[in-house]
């Protein structure tokens, strides 16, 4: 007789392999299912910061002269296919009013106790799956070229002292005794403490996944598109054959939308892209943690690889072919502040960060099919939530009272 297991969870990325994870912990029998090997799509490539301290959601501008700019294209920041704004107006405009000063703010309190689950979580995690040696527990750098640019997180800083996070403004000289290969002109930078970094996203997801096979969980090959209601509850079909189950994850980053959509379900989900290509520090030169250029728009990150340099957001449908001129421009930004010396590879990575307009992800029951289950849409911090969300999904799922409350994160909140 065919073994009916309690969890499905569709998706290996950073949100998929924790679930499945924490699962096993449970007890639980439990298969994970990927079309690819774990993290190696959008937890793969990301920029590596853990943000425990995570205020304000990514935002759009509101003032004119900066929506200007960026409807020119020519931003390392943003870019953005003509040919995709049609499809994607609706979900802008919605960005756009979630952007507002009042709303981010909103959601900032709202996500407050998921980020400050979320290193903890990793640490608990890492500790289990061997995965500590990826992990540096010294924060990132928020880096500022001018005075005015810093003075401008005022607010956000007033919130975070009302959250005690350490979030610690640094003058020019104290930043470069954190890291004495930066270089150029720039004002200062907020040092957020309540962080961990990592040397490599797409290890730490492979090695909790790994985790989970060797506390007795399997990992099949498979496509999630197969995915039936049956009487048993759900099935999906894999390269080792029909896998049922009674209660199914959905945690397929981006591509959630296509699979729940089979279901009746629809949910504004847009993939915001980015890219990465790893650099050879010129010389000695070298970072000892996550740096971002907050007034152009990228990313300089240490990495097993090399310094990956990352970029903002690109708005284009999710397999439109690749434009990686936002990595040009910050190529050249990043110029200014560190000795960047050959890239590693040939071509620069791309990924697809799957964002929700309110910038908050879609994670609790599916409304009208009993066992089915979503934990997708976690934009620009999948990677740092991905563990505290599959704690308070699993929690949700065994009908204990979680500790986070997912009201807020209902599908049912988009209509
Ligand atoms: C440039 C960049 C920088 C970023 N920096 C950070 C950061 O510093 N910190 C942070 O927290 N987040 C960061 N993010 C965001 C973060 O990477 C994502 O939010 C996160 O990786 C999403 O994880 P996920 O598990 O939801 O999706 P994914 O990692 O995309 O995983 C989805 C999985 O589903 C599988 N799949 C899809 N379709 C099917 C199918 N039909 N059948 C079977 N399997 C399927 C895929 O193969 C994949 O393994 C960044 C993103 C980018 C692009």
């Amino acid at each position: 007789m065919t073994e009916i297991h309690d969890v499905l969870v569709l998706g290996a990325g950073m949100v998929g392999a924790s679930a499945a994870l924490e699962a096993r912990r449970r007890g639980l029998s439990t298969v994970l299912v990927d079309r690819r090997g774990a993290g190696e799509e959008t937890s793969y490539g990301n920029a590596g910061v853990v943000d425990g301290g995570n205020l304000y959601p990514v935002a759009m501008p509101r003032d004119l002269p900066s929506l200007f700019k960026h409807a020119l294209n020519r931003q390392a920041a943003s870019h953005y296919h003509p040919s995709a704004l049609p499809r994607v107006a609706g979900w802008m405009f919605d960005y756009w009013r979630w952007s507002a000063p009042d709303k981010l703010e909103e959601t900032a309190r709202v996500m407050r106790p998921f980020f400050a689950e979320a290193v903890a979580s990793h640490r608990e995690f890492a500790k289990l799956a061997g995965a500590e040696r990826y992990f540096r527990q010294d924060g990132w750098l928020e880096l500022y070229r001018t005075q005015q640019s810093l003075d401008g997180q005022a607010r956000r800083q007033r919130l975070a002292r009302e959250y005690g996070l350490r979030s610690v403004t640094l003058s020019k000289g104290e930043t470069l005794e954190l890291e004495p290969h930066l270089k150029g002109n720039f004002a200062g930078a907020i040092w957020q403490q309540d962080a961990d970094t990592v040397s490599s996203p797409g290890g730490v997801t492979k090695a909790y996944a790994e985790a989970f096979v060797a506390a007795g969980g399997r990992f099949a090959k498979g496509d999630a598109m197969t995915l039936a209601k049956v009487p048993e509850g759900f099935a999906v079909e894999t390269a080792d054959g029909r896998i049922l189950a009674r209660q199914v994850v959905v945690a397929l980053g981006i591509w959630s939308a296509d699979l729940i959509a089979k279901f009746g379900y629809s949910v504004p989900l847009t993939a915001k892209r980015g890219y990465h290509r790893h650099y050879q520090p010129k010389g000695n030169a070298f970072l000892t943690r996550q740096v971002c250029d907050e007034d152009v728009g990228y990313c300089l990150c240490p990495m097993e690889q090399g310094i990956r340099l990352t970029t903002g957001i690109e708005i284009a449908m999710p397999d439109a072919p690749k434009t990686p001129v936002q990595l040009e421009r910050a190529l050249r930004a990043a110029g200014d502040l560190f000795d960047l010396g050959e890239p590693v590879e040939a071509e620069p990575w791309m990924g697809r960060r799957p964002a929700t307009p309110d910038s908050r992800p879609v994670i609790g029951a599916a409304p009208r099919h009993e066992g089915l289950w979503f934990a997708f849409g976690h934009g620009h911090w999948g990677f740092t939530l991905g563990p505290a969300t599959a704690k308070a999904l699993l929690a949700a799922m065994a009908g204990e009272a979680p500790r986070i409350d997912l009201k807020p994160y209902r599908i049912e909140r988009f209509g």
